[in-house]
This record gives structure tokens, sequence and C-alpha cells, in this order.
């Protein structure tokens, strides 16, 4: 078999597409594959699809395609264009490549499955031999491939959250389906706009099926669903509730330690993380320190105590019952005397209603949460992002479950 019908067949080219030339360069282990049209075949216009005689052909271009072998293999050829009566003068498609790429769709299908799997760009940068732009380019273009075609499909919960991004305390606004884990779009800032921004990017009917939104208790994101989703619920999700629970707690450990540490006292040294951390996933010693700190009186064992009676509240089923255990908590952590859990629990009273929204939706930001350790993960393999486009491209690249192959399979 000669060279030429042996790629013709590797390629899948079918007539009259035909390989022209084939060159083998031993030495810095390339191939190059020249693909033609031939002058007296007729071919059909890109839009209509009718069939016209060969006008003329544009100036040779190149696409990577896979290696054959260890070899680099370059796909050459000049496009022929039609002239049609209703369209004009148009380059005609080819079987291999999307309009405007430098790779055939199959490489590009490669390049995505290796960014994906070893989640690092320098790495894949490696195993492609490919640039930082050839790669982000690509990583770019399967990304909007991906947004498009995601289209109007049905998203009932939604999860809101911020994220710093670069250095410093710039922050973007993360949203989420919470149903099938994945970012619906990330948008700059944590300003009522950046959420807008992307709400108003949903289609209308997509919109209206939203049932309820999991967010902190942050204005801003309350006003642009409020504004724009008026029949979805907000709900105030029992992960931020916890965390914000769990920020008293260590003020009040912080303000005690200090407290003691001037008394010759070291009791509390060393034990951020123990009040911190869930208890069902304390270690022995963790569980050691806790019981012998417990007898102690401490404040903190107050205050920890108070932000663990509050998980309560989530497994109750009726709001009767939900209403009446609140009431009886708020009594206990505003006359604790401790006035960071004081301060929080105010600040829960003042949302409540829409925290019992839970006991309808009974969703929560933990699934976000786990997207957002994969954002970190994303963010300490790229040593942070020259800018936000390229971290939203990354986040939605990675966490977006988008759809994001070229068509084309040859
Ligand atoms: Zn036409």
């Amino acid at each position: 078999m000669q060279d030429k019908e042996l790629y013709q067949q590797l390629l899948g080219l079918k007539q009259p597409w035909r390989v022209s030339e084939v060159e083998v360069d031993f030495e810095v282990h390339k191939v190059d594959l020249w693909v033609e049209w031939p002058k007296e075949e007729q071919a059909s216009c890109p839009e209509c699809k009718k069939q016209h005689i060969i006008y003329d052909h544009r100036g040779e271009r190149q696409w990577r395609h896979l290696d054959t072998m260890q070899f680099q293999t370059i796909l050459h050829c000049r496009i022929p264009r039609v002239k049609c009566l209703e369209h004009g003068v148009k380059s005609i498609e080819v079987p291999w490549a999307g309009k405007k790429s430098q790779f055939t769709a199959l490489f590009e299908r490669l390049a995505i499955d290796v960014l994906l799997g070893c989640q690092n760009q320098t790495k894949a940068m490696e195993l492609l031999k490919l640039s930082w732009y050839e790669v982000h380019h690509i990583q770019e273009k399967a990304v909007q491939r991906g947004l498009e075609r995601r289209g109007k499909a049905k998203v009932k919960h939604l999860g809101i959250d911020e994220k710093s991004f670069l250095k410093g305390h710039r922050y973007a606004t993360v949203v989420s389906d919470l149903d099938q884990s994945r970012v619906l779009d990330v948008a700059k800032d944590r300003k009522e706009e950046s959420l807008s921004g992307i709400i108003n990017k949903m289609p209308e009917e997509q919109r209206a099926k939203i049932a309820a939104v999991a967010m902190d208790m942050w204005e801003p994101y309350m006003n642009a669903v409020r504004a724009l989703l008026p029949e979805a619920d907000i709900v105030h999700d029992k992960f931020h509730i916890s965390k914000h629970l769990s920020e008293a707690v260590d003020k009040v450990r912080k303000t005690e330690n200090r407290a003691l540490l001037k008394a010759g006292a070291e009791d509390l040294k060393g034990t951020k993380y123990l009040w911190l951390t869930n208890p069902g996933k304390w270690t022995k010693e963790q569980k050691g320190l806790f019981k012998e700190l417990q007898d102690k009186g401490l404040k903190v064992g107050r205050a920890w105590a108070i932000k663990e009676m509050f998980s309560d509240l989530w497994g109750y089923r009726y709001e009767k019952v939900a209403r009446n255990f609140f009431r009886k908590w708020y009594w206990w952590a505003t006359h604790s005397r401790l006035k960071p859990i004081a301060n929080v629990s105010k600040m829960i009273k003042r949302h409540l209603e829409n925290i019992l929204t839970y006991l309808k939706h009974r969703i929560t930001n933990a699934v976000a949460e786990g997207l957002n350790s994969k954002i970190q993960q994303i963010k300490s393999a790229a040593r942070g992002f020259r800018n936000f486009k390229n971290y939203r491209t990354a986040i939605l690249f990675y966490c977006g479950k988008l759809d994001m192959y070229p068509q084309k399979t040859l």
C-alpha cells in the first residue's frame, strides 16, 4: 500500500477528498500530509448546501492532527471556495476541523481529554507539546461550545457562593446547579450586578423553573434574586450558617486564650481546630482533649455547645416545631454573655424566614463547597491566574460538566 493510500484510510477521508502528498521527516519525527479537493469536482456552499463548481483556492493552511506513532502529524490543505449566487464566495467546510481552528477535531478532543485527565495545564502542555496559548485557546473554545450546547437545561436549585481569587481580596461570584453539582457561571466581584449579570443571561424558561437559591446572608445577592427570580425561595443554608457560628466560636476562643495566657494558663493553646472540626471527625487525641477541657467551664466550650445545638434545627420537618426550637436556642445564645455568639444569633434571627425555607427545599451549598475545593486545586495547579477571564474559563472547563468536544469526527 502506498503512503498516500494508507493515510487516506487512516484519516478516514471520504472521496473526493484525497491525500496528494506525504512527507516523513525522520530527523525531527514529523509527518506532513497534503490533502486536496480535486478542481473538477463540485462542492457545496456551506450556507445552503447547493452544489457549485470550484471558484478558487485559499492559501495553504495547516492543522495539527493526532500523532502517527511518535511522529507529530500535520495536515496541509488549500481550502477550495465556491461562488454561490445567494451567499457569495465561500470556503467549503472541511471534515477534519471546525472553522478557524489550527487543530483537527480529533486532536482537540485528545487535548481536552488530556487536560481533564491531568488537571494541570503545565503537564498537559508537555504531553501534547503545545504552548500555553495553544492549550488555553483549546480550553476557551471547548467551554464556549459547552455553554452553547447547555442551552435551556432545567435547573431547580441554584447555589451562590463567593470565592476569592488572585492574591489579595478580589472576589468572584460562583453560581452552581446544586442538583447536578456543576458550576453554571462565574462573574467578577460579589456585588448585586455580579449575580444579576449571570441570571440575566439565563433563558427565561430556565429561570422560571428555579425553585430555590442557597446562599449566605449577603444583601447584594438577596437583592439580585428578589429582583430577577421573584418566584424562587432564598435559603440561607446550613453550610453558611455554620460558618458564621464557627467564626464566632473562634473569636471567643481567641479572646479567652489571650486572657488565660496572661494569667499563665495554657489550657487553650493549640486547640483552634478542635473547636472548628466536626465532632464526628475528631481524632482520638482530639476526643481526649475535648473531655479534658469540657469540665473546666470554659467560655469557648459554651460557645461551641451553642453552635452545635443550632444544628438540630436542620433536622426538623415542621416549621412550628422548628420555630419553637429556635426561640429557645436564641434565648440561650443571647443570654450566654458571649458577645460574638450573641451577635451571630441576632443576625440569624433577622434572616430566620429565609432559613426556615430549608425545611421545604433541603438544599445546601455543601455541594458548592465540594466544587470550591476543586476550584482551589485548579488555582494551585495553575499557580494563580493572569486575569479573571482565564479563571472563569478554567472553572467552567473543569467544573461545568459541559459537553465540550468538537463535533467533527475525522
Ligand atoms: Zn449558498
